[in-house]
């Protein structure tokens, strides 16, 4: 049965809900597509993605029967990479093992590739009308804000906390809508700066609004600087005018993306020194380092790095998979058929602008 709150909340949902690409169906596939590039990403970024990859791999069987190098290739620029190999990895888990159908569970959700609770809860409810709760950092907000909670939601008992909260709240129908009303408040009414309470369905239920607490509200505890590195990398030229790229292992950071070879600074060692060791141990061969070519900075979720991008000539040695997946010599025109990181992207733009500067 609808309590109050839900019909409030659910009335709203009917008429304003967001209207976005992935809405409307209860097709698994779709759902669970558009729940994993959802992550960590804005809804913009997400739109011509998702419309690509469903032209491309309209089925889970077509997604699982891709080439993980194709997937990663239109997955480039999306952003934390790992999604796109679980994503592969997951198709071919439901396309091999289940017979191309997602499973309803919660339970059997959980065991596949890349699906955490939250994304369970999503695919669950909005796909399957199950009885299952989400909690990502637009529910984490209006719950926080409507119970006002003075407690850190960055800790682990209080995210216990509000997993019961959000579960103790969801109605017994209408579970998927009622997760995406409650995703599409916290990203269109209460908004983490400046809410707008005047325009939100919840406001005389609200706590944090009786109390003038809005703004305090999430409680998140200080974050830690984030660290910065330094990288140095290869252009690294042979006399045939191609560069060598390498491909990072499958497990890690950007893993099975392609990268201009380097590595992280050591504490004392000069850029030119660190890239010299750099390929001497991750794929066994020796360089002339020449000058600086680019500098990119980008920020990762927990780190920052600096990239520097060194015009190297390649002396000697068979490259070697000692330290990477794989690596190719590949002419600058043949870099787009390959996956790369946003920086390493950066060094090849400036690698085409300085083409264009010499024609
Ligand atoms: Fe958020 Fe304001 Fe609505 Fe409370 S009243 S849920 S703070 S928008």
């Amino acid at each position: 049965m609808l309590t109050p709150f839900d019909r409030e909340l659910l009335a709203w949902y009917d008429r304003s809900a967001a209207d976005l690409p992935w809405r409307g169906t209860r097709d698994p596939y779709r759902v669970w597509l558009s729940e994993i590039m959802l992550q960590q990403t804005q809804v913009e970024t997400v739109k011509p993605y998702y419309a690509d990859f469903l032209t491309a791999y309209p089925t889970v069987g077509a997604l699982a029967a891709a080439p993980l190098d194709d997937v990663l290739k239109r997955w480039e620029g999306l952003g934390y990479y790992s999604r796109a190999r679980n994503l592969h990895r997951a198709a071919q888990q439901v396309a091999q093992a289940l017979d191309g159908e997602f499973p309803s569970e919660i339970d059997d959700l959980l065991k596949l590739p890349g699906i955490g609770r939250y994304t369970a809860g999503a695919l669950a409810s909005i796909a399957f009308d199950r009885r299952a709760p989400v909690l990502d950092g637009n529910v984490i907000r209006v719950l926080a804000r409507l119970l006002d909670l003075p407690d850190d939601v960055t800790q682990a008992a209080t995210q216990t906390a509000l997993w019961d909260h959000a579960e103790r709240l969801l109605p017994d129908e209408r579970a998927g809508d009622y997760n995406q009303a409650l995703m599409d408040l916290g990203r269109m009414i209460c908004k983490p700066r400046k809410p707008l309470c005047s325009d939100c369905p919840l406001q005389a239920r609200c706590q944090a609004y009786a109390n003038g607490t809005q703004a305090e509200r999430p409680v998140k505890k200080a974050k830690a600087p984030t660290p910065h590195y330094d990288v140095a990398a290869g252009m690294i030229w042979d006399d045939a005018g191609r560069l060598l790229i390498a491909q990072r292992p499958l497990d890690g950071l950007l893993g099975g993306l392609w990268e201009f070879p380097g590595g992280k600074q050591e504490p004392n060692e000069a850029l030119e020194d660190c890239l010299r060791r750099e390929l001497r141990e991750e794929l066994a061969i020796e360089v002339e380092v020449g000058e600086l070519f680019a500098r990119v900075r980008h920020a990762f979720t927990h780190f920052k790095i600096t990239l520097h991008a060194f015009t190297c000539r390649h002396i000697s040695g068979e490259p070697h998979r000692i330290g990477v997946r794989d690596w190719a010599w590949v002419t600058p025109d043949q870099l787009e058929q390959y996956s790369f990181g946003k920086a390493d992207r950066q060094v090849i733009a400036s690698l085409r602008d300085r083409d264009n500067l010499l024609l």
